[in-house]
């Protein structure tokens, strides 16, 4: 990346514009300079990627209850303490518990091999001795809800709908709801078992888990994900015209209700302490990788953007808050909870922001703000685009967890990353430390760096955001 001519010429300009419209100008000129050598230290000498190697190899797949998962709220709040953090602190949250036993798949006929499968996030298990039903197809999860029970009833419900690869991950959207909503589906049409297509982009022979909708299902039946090859292989069969029974032998064990926690670290304002500026990832991982990119990279992108900051000559204005969410993965359960818990002081967070999309270069800047803060926005970008960053829109959900505080008014960022190859890991047991790139770390953590100071450091606030509802 060659920034120094344009650094050179973003100075320049800043100056100018700070001599000719600094009372207009919410962010001031000392701010931005401060910001901008934040982001060069972070390009040239931040290192995120040794704590996200550090969670991977000394904690690795930690979903939520997990022993995994007190193993990670254990490293993430000596990790504060090591880095520099004022306080480090968690919050208990109570989450639905459930480990993963064997899932085998084969078809018996017409043409007896065997399929690469794994059980979706809290699915049941088959009978002891297994369970034997034929196929049936759909394109998708409204054609299954649409379906005439009988269609359905005794049967294996595939849903085969392929996922889109694109820059922002918004194939995932239209392909995600089989997941999500298939098991309800196929359960209340008395299925046998349903099998999706996995929800992802790769064609590698290992299936992308994740969680599904369980709340009050009254007969669950085991849900699973087919690898791509193997979706491949079943519509083939299907495509022959004669009835495909497979075989399927599950075994999972749910477990009682308990403990897990956010984990909060905080960089304490110098002057409003009590305001806050939030930013997270989530600490929770599927079982079967190690969470590198979901969401170990997050993880370490705000950890190390928060230390940075850490290490300047004088605390931030207000504080920054780090917060590692508990189980996000079986649906934002930490950051509910956290909202929940502390409804009275929403108003004392300037705004929100998560890194949970993998660990590829941030390329736009979105956000969710009142339209007259939108200047501070602009201001920023002044210190984003030469790292590759374009102006995004206003539609921000903040990320996963943040969208909790999104809805009730908090204003948000969105550093948004490229996700072209995000899908082929996510979920998988290929979500390793190999796919995180140092070097992007670099850029990331100098977005993020430039974004979170500015929001603890900048002299007025952000306003709130109307809601929909
Ligand atoms: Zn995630």
């Amino acid at each position: 990346m060659k920034l120094r001519p344009l650094l050179a010429m973003t100075s320049g300009f800043l100056a100018a514009l700070a001599v000719t419209t600094a009372a207009a100008k919410p962010l001031s000129q000392e701010d931005l300079s401060v910001a901008e050598v934040l982001r060069d230290r972070a390009l040239e000498s931040s290192d995120a990627y040794s704590i996200v190697e550090s969670l991977t190899v000394e904690v690795g797949p930690r979903p939520a209850g997990s022993e995994g998962d007190r193993r990670a709220v254990a490293w993430a709040q000596e990790k504060m303490k090591a880095l520099g953090f004022d306080r480090v602190y968690t919050e208990q949250i109570e989450v639905p518990r459930w480990n993963r036993g064997h899932a085998h798949a084969r078809v018996v006929s017409p043409f007896p091999q065997p399929l690469v499968v794994s059980s979706l996030g809290y699915s049941v298990g088959t009978p002891e001795e297994g369970l034997t039903a034929e196929i049936v197809e759909f394109s998708d999860v409204s054609e299954l809800i649409e379906a005439p029970a009988e269609k359905v009833r005794g049967k294996i419900a595939f849903i085969n709908k392929r996922m889109e690869r694109t820059r922002t991950g918004e194939g995932y959207g239209p392909a995600v709801g089989g997941r999500s909503r298939g098991m309800r589906a196929a359960a209340e049409k008395e299925a046998a078992a349903l099998m999706i297509r996995s929800v992802g982009t790769d064609s590698d022979r290992f299936a992308h888990t994740g969680m599904m909708s369980i709340d009050g299902v009254e007969n669950p039946v085991p849900a699973l994900a087919l690898s791509a090859p193997d979706a491949n292989l079943l519509e083939a069969m299907l495509e022959r015209g004669q009835p495909v029974v497979v075989n399927l032998d599950v075994h999972n064990q749910r477990l009682e209700d308990g403990p897990s926690f956010n984990v909060i670290g905080e960089i304490t304002g110098r002057e409003n302490p009590e305001e806050v500026m939030i930013i997270g990832a989530h600490l929770d991982s599927w079982d079967e990788g190690t969470g590198a990119l979901d969401d170990g990279a997050g993880v370490a992108i705000v950890m190390e953007t928060a230390r940075m900051i850490a290490e300047l000559p004088q605390r931030p204005r207000r504080t920054l808050r780090v917060i590692l969410y508990g189980a996000e993965e079986i649906g934002l359960v930490g950051a509910k909870q956290y909202v929940e818990r502390h409804q009275g002081e929403l108003d004392n967070i300037i705004a929100v922001s998560e890194s949970d999309f993998g660990a590829g270069k941030i390329w736009r800047f979105d956000t969710r703000l009142p339209e007259t803060k939108f200047d501070i926005a602009d201001q920023m970008m002044q210190l984003l685009a030469p790292l590759g960053i374009k102006r995004g829109n206003n539609q921000s959900s903040g990320g996963p967890d943040s969208s909790v505080f999104v809805a009730r008014g908090v204003p948000a960022f969105g550093l948004y990353q490229d996700g072209t190859d995000y899908f082929d890991y996510h979920h998988t047991p290929n979500d390793t430390l190999d796919k995180v790139d140092p070097e992007i770390l670099k850029q990331n953590v100098a977005a993020w760096v430039v974004m979170s100071f500015l929001a603890s450091e900048m002299e007025g606030d952000l306003g709130r955001v109307p809601t929909e509802n």
